[in-house]
C-alpha cells in the first residue's frame, strides 16, 4: 500500500500549481500580497456564511457540506498563494506559531 506524499511535498506541489494557474492567464499581476490577503478574508466570510444563523453548526444538513469545501478550498488556495508571493514557509510558521501557542496556554493540569 503507498502512503500518501508527506505534507511538506504535497503544499509545494500545490504552490507550483498555483503558481502556473496564475502565470498562465497572466493573473499574476493581480496577486499582489494585498490582494490576496484581501481575496482570503473575502473567501473566509464566504465559509462564515454557510454557518451564519446555525442553531448548532456541528449538526449540518447533507447537502451543506459540499459547498463548505469549496469554501474551505478556496481558504487554502489563497492561504497558499499568499504565502508564497511573501517567502513564507507555511509549515515552518505553523510550527513556530504552535511552539508560541504552546507556552501561551500550557495544557490544563487534571
Ligand atoms: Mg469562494
Amino acid at each position: 500500500m503507498s502512503q500518501a506524499p508527506p505534507l511538506a511535498s504535497q503544499l509545494d506541489e500545490l504552490k507550483q500549481r498555483l503558481r502556473r494557474f496564475a502565470a498562465e492567464r497572466d493573473w499574476e499581476r493581480f496577486h499582489s500580497p494585498k490582494n490576496l490577503a484581501m481575496a482570503l478574508a473575502a473567501e473566509s466570510g464566504e465559509l462564515a456564511e454557510h454557518f451564519r444563523w446555525q442553531a448548532d453548526a456541528a449538526v449540518l444538513p447533507a447537502d451543506a457540506l459540499p459547498p463548505i469545501e469549496q469554501e474551505l478550498a478556496d481558504v487554502l488556495i489563497y492561504l497558499v498563494r499568499l504565502a508564497d508571493r511573501l517567502d513564507v514557509d507555511l509549515l515552518g510558521a505553523v510550527e513556530h506559531k504552535m511552539a508560541i501557542d504552546l507556552t501561551r496556554h500550557p495544557p490544563q493540569q487534571t
